[in-house]
């Protein structure tokens, strides 16, 4: 048995995340485990209508059963995506708003000549934030 085909702990069988998933395609709550997802409206501009729209999806994951849905093939992290990277931050030990900031140095060094990407990842930077504000994550 070569151990390194298997990084899945026993906990990482059974617990499921609510995942903030952004990217080309796709804007909204995704599950780590299955196929749900909760699209958010892309032209939603109020920070209190995204809460109220976060709300609604995390209520809806939480009703979700994962049996009912495909099994999630990969990761939701997806590539473009840069929220799974200031959560990694966190789970490294910053807070939030420190995550955020270091997270938006190092995406100003990569992306030095793209405006839009840069716009795009302070965007998420500060939805991060709200949702930590309002407690959804
Ligand atoms: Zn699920």
């Amino acid at each position: 048995m070569d151990s390194s085909t298997d990084h899945r702990s026993p906990q990482q069988k059974t617990a499921r995340e609510l995942i903030w998933t952004s990217n080309h395609s796709f804007h909204g709550w995704t599950c780590s485990q299955c196929e749900w997802n909760s699209p958010i409206p892309t032209l939603l501009n109020d920070p209190e209508a995204k809460t109220a729209f976060d709300r609604l999806a995390a209520g809806k994951f939480r009703d979700h059963k994962c049996a009912d849905h495909l099994s999630r093939l990969g990761s939701a992290d997806d590539a473009d995506s840069f929220t799974p990277r200031i959560r990694k931050l966190v789970t490294q030990g910053f807070k939030p708003k420190d995550a955020v900031e270091l997270f938006l140095q190092e995406i100003a060094l990569e992306y030095r000549n793209q405006p839009k990407v840069l716009a795009q990842a302070k965007a998420d930077g500060e939805d991060f934030l709200r949702r930590v504000r309002a407690g959804l994550i």
